[in-house]
């Protein structure tokens, strides 16, 4: 497995379970990339875009399984990952964005998503930190969330627990596909195996010998964190036009998220931050008033079309589990599935059950 993220975590653990000897190679620390940096929505409701039809129907069938996940990998690991089922409201903070808000609703409408539109003082009533000026929101019960960093931490743990071998600080140069496919790390040093994996988020375009290289691409995400007080707190995530507010068990309240094409640059702007803050505080005045806590800047792996790249590639023996995007937390569950199902189909010489619209072959 190239990659410790949570595509890489989560594709090892269901193969380990399956009774396969798995190797994680990452080139940091288990987790620490995008995974580390996302703010853990299971909102494929709140989040579909009119042209992500095939992508809304897997976001579904995974956040259907989030619930027997969420407890299986706090079983294995001993550590909760905050699954939240408390839902999302999706707010507009003016005559613009509330009629966008309305073309939203009746699309979610038509495609059967369990949405309610709500106008402005019931929205507030939900939510007594919105501002009074709020002109209209969906309530999204069926939107979830979870803590990213408790989900890392503890699919670190059950992969460890499932005899996972990991070997951080381990940077993968090449890969070579065949009959006894292996990576090269940068040390010279080979690892082989029976197929190889590559979960390497945003660079898993990067690595040598990949024949056609996936077509994934960084796309910054700037994000930052406040604490939450007795008078500014929410029960739900928020959704703004301009910036989501996600809050946390532990009194955190998550703020993100720029997107942004800037190659590998994970620098913090003032301008992005400052974008973000104006966002939160048009629908949340009582934000401006809380402490920060922390800002980062993480890179979704993005794929050509938004959609994951899984399964095998045209190179034999070599598997994809990379292009998240915006998404992958909510993907967890079923991208593992399908991944570790086409290691088995691959190593049994059986046709791929990817289906076609995320299969890496598409490219
Ligand atoms: C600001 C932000 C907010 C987000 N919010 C959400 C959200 O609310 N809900 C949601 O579902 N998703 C969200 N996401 C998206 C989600 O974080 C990603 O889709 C997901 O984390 C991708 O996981 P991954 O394992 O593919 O990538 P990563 O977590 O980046 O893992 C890839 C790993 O591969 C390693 N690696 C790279 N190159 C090599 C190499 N050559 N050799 C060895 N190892 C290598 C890296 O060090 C890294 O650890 C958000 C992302 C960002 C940035």
């Amino acid at each position: 497995m190239v990659g410790g993220g949570i595509a890489g975590m989560g594709a090892a653990w269901a193969l380990a379970k399956a009774g396969r000897r798995v190797t994680i190679l990452e080139r940091g620390e288990l987790g620490r990339g995008a995974s580390w940096a996302a703010a853990g929505m299971l909102a494929p409701a709140a989040e579909i875009g009119f042209d992500e039809l095939d992508l809304y129907g897997l976001g579904r069938e995974s956040l259907g399984l989030w619930p027997a996940y969420a407890r299986e990998v706090e079983a294995a690991s001993g550590e909760s990952v905050g699954f939240d089922s408390a839902g999302t409201l999706v707010v507009a903070d003016d005559r613009d964005s509330a009629r966008a808000l309305r073309r939203l609703y009746q699309f979610q409408e038509r495609q059967g998503v369990p949405v309610t539109w709500l106008s402005g003082p019931e929205a507030a009533e939900l939510e007594p930190a919105l501002t009074s000026r709020i002109p209209a929101a969906i309530l999204s019960p069926e939107d979830h969330q979870v803590d990213p960093r408790a989900v890392v931490r503890a699919l670190a743990a059950a992969c460890r627990a499932s005899g996972v071998s990991v070997r951080e600080h381990a940077p993968v140069v090449a890969v070579r596909g065949g009959e006894a496919p292996e990576a090269v790390l940068a040390s010279g040093e080979t690892v082989g195996g029976q197929a190889v994996v590559i979960a390497a988020g945003a660079q898993s375009g990067t690595l040598a010998g990949l024949d056609p290289a996936p077509p994934v691409r960084p796309v910054k995400g700037q994000a930052l964190s406040v604490r939450m007080n007795a008078d500014v707190s929410f029960g739900r995530v928020i959704r703004g036009p301009r910036a989501y507010l996600v809050p946390k068990a532990d009194g955190r309240l998550v703020i993100g998220a720029t997107s942004e094409e800037r190659g590998e640059d994970t620098a913090l702007t003032a301008g992005g931050l400052y974008r973000l803050l104006e966002g939160a505080v048009r629908v949340a005045p009582g934000v401006e008033e809380l402490d920060v806590i922390e800002t980062w800047a993480g890179l979704r792996p993005a794929s050509q079309d938004h959609a994951p790249i899984l399964g095998r590639s045209r190179q034999r023996r070599l598997v994809l589990a990379s292009g998240a995007y915006r998404h992958g937390f909510l993907l967890l569950p079923a991208m593992a599935a399908l991944v570790a199902a086409d290691v088995e189909a691959v190593l049994s010489g059986e046709p791929s059950a990817i289906p076609p619209p995320f299969a890496a072959t598409r490219f």
